[in-house]
């Protein structure tokens, strides 16, 4: 069994002290493939740093929305020169976040088309951080992709209405360790009617550990109880459950 993790942020300094082992933990135990993200330019080089050091760790580099209002003509331009490097797979995290409202929304919105415009000229596939920005997100994308898209909507947490319109544009759905935790029924009926070959699997580590370790550090060896949960809620097996979004995972960003 390999599973992949498709969103993770190993460079942040929670990992710190045991980043090494953290990376080596997830091996040795099935998950054999981890997606490192970049949230601003600095950060992007460290996300970077991380996956030239490991053959099974690649980056992709982004700005979050959270960010959005501190994005200079200069950052962009470093981050643009960075989505060239052989071990850069996507372009992400990006989008926009209406939930905690960091940056205002036409700076999230003016920069969210920048980084769309990148995806057509470099012909890189998206990691899209969506909150509370549903119709905004679909609006934009709508406007300005061709379609069939190429990327994923990571860390998913609306419903099956909602996924349905991103599917329809020819997106990836990527469930992480929020579909273990109570209440969240309706992305758990999200997470059913997902067609298998749109599904992927992350953590957000060090965010979002699930059930079993809420609260604590996340780390990229947690998957597995993700991935177990998914398995039996859609009536399958962990092992064909970890084939195919490894399979799905791969082919999307050309692991
Ligand atoms: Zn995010
Ligand atoms: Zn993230």
């Amino acid at each position: 069994m390999i599973l992949t993790d498709t969103h993770l942020h190993l460079h942040f300094p929670q990992y710190d002290a045991d980043r090494e082992d953290v990376i080596r933990r997830a091996f040795a135990g099935g998950v054999g493939r981890l997606i490192n993200i970049g949230t601003g330019l600095e950060d992007s080089r460290k996300a970077v740093a991380v996956a030239e050091r490991y053959p099974e760790v690649y980056a992709a580099v982004g700005y979050h929305p959270h960010e959005s209002k501190n994005a200079t003509a200069g950052d962009l331009a470093g981050l643009e020169a960075l989505v060239a490097h052989p071990r850069v797979v996507a372009i992400g995290e990006v989008g926009l976040d209406y939930f905690h409202d960091h940056s205002p929304r036409n700076v999230q919105m003016e920069l969210f088309h920048t980084f769309l415009g990148w995806c057509r000229k470099h012909q890189k596939p998206l990691i899209l951080h969506c909150r509370e920005a549903y119709g905004d997100m679909l609006r934009i994308l709508r406007e300005t992709l061709p379609v069939p898209c190429r990327g994923v909507l990571h860390c998913f947490s609306s419903d099956a209405a909602t996924m349905e319109k991103f599917l329809e544009m020819g997106f990836h759905i990527a469930f992480g360790g929020a579909i273990t935790y109570k209440n969240n029924d309706a992305l758990r009926e999200a997470c059913r009617a997902c067609p298998a070959d749109r599904l992927v699997l992350e953590t957000d580590a060090p965010y979002l550990a699930p059930q079993s370790k809420r609260g604590r550090r996340n780390e990229p060896l947690y998957m597995i109880e993700t991935a177990e949960f998914i398995a039996k809620l859609r009536g399958d097996t962990v092992d064909r459950i970890a084939a195919a979004t490894t399979e799905n995972a791969k082919k999307l960003f050309g692991l």
